[in-house]
């Protein structure tokens, strides 16, 4: 597949956050990009936003990443709109604030199911594409805090400390095929989600604190982690897989 050619990307949890800057992003770069979300309202306004920019994009809306069924029928859909799916970013999270002892069963298989699985069925669904195109790049957003270490979010960090360990492992097992595969840990980016750990008093400062003590001296941008995925997912980042690339204002290094 050469560069000129279209491609099509699709980006999970694309509604919010950074999944919404992501899919703008790829839109942006020419990608037809498919915004898969939860949450029906968000996946449709990101797509109409990409489109009103005069890009191509639909929304995948209501799907759950974690339910493979749900996950199958998204692809289908994207697949006869634009073709097989030869990129993709796996950013849909789940996250959870509990002292390790009070965590439930329940709660920890959820948080694995959106955090792991999802990007396991997304995988499952995606690779035949790129094997058969003979090309492809995927991006799985972890979290800086699997390498750290979170206390109160043992579920949260195992699983994207999991995420991390599928990553590599496709690395190995698919670069053969022109696939690459890379993961970006965010740490401390400026979203909702980030907003409502803030409101609930999880962070123990307010964003504003922290970013003052941040090496670079602010919060993350949604738009950063956008930028470093448009970079893994062209074409001149084809030598680089496995690997995990931090976005974090030097808060980890
Ligand atoms: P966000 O809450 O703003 O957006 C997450 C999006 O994922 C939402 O639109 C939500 O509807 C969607 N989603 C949730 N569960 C889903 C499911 N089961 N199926 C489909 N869609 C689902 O979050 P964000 O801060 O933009 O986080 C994006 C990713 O980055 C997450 O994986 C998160 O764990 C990771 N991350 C974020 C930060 C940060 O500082 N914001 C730090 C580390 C890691």
């Amino acid at each position: 597949m050469s560069g000129t050619q279209r491609r099509t990307a699709l980006v999970t949890g694309g509604g919010s956050g950074i999944g919404r800057a992501i899919a703008l992003r790829l839109a942006a770069d020419g990608f037809a990009t498919a915004v898969l979300d939860l949450d029906k309202d968000a996946a449709e306004s990101v797509a109409g936003e990409a489109r009103g920019s005069g890009h191509e994009a639909m929304a995948v809306a209501g799907v759950d990443v974690s339910d493979r069924v749900q996950v199958n029928a998204a692809f289908e859909v994207v697949r006869s709109a634009f073709g097989p799916v030869v990129t993709l970013v796996n950013n849909a999270g789940k996250s959870g604030f509990k002292e390790f002892l009070k965590i439930t069963d329940a709660s920890w298989d959820q948080i694995m199911a959106v955090n792991l699985s999802g990007p396991f069925y997304c995988c499952q669904a995606a690779i035949p594409d790129m094997i058969e195109a003979g090309w492809g790049r995927i991006v799985n957003i972890s979290s800086s805090s699997a390498h750290s270490g979170q206390q109160y979010m043992t579920h949260y960090v195992s699983s994207k400390a999991g995420l991390i360990g599928l990553t590599k492992s496709l690395a190995l097992e698919f670069g053969p095929k022109g696939i690459t595969v890379n993961t970006v840990p965010p740490g401390f980016v400026d979203t909702p989600m980030l907003r409502g750990s803030e409101q609930r008093g999880l962070l123990g400062s307010s964003v504003e604190d922290i970013a003052a003590v941040t090496p670079v001296r602010r919060a993350g941008r949604p738009e950063d982690i956008a930028a470093a995925c448009s970079f893994l997912v062209s074409e001149e980042a084809g030598y680089i897989t496995g690997q995990i690339i931090g976005v974090n204002g030097g808060r980890n290094t």
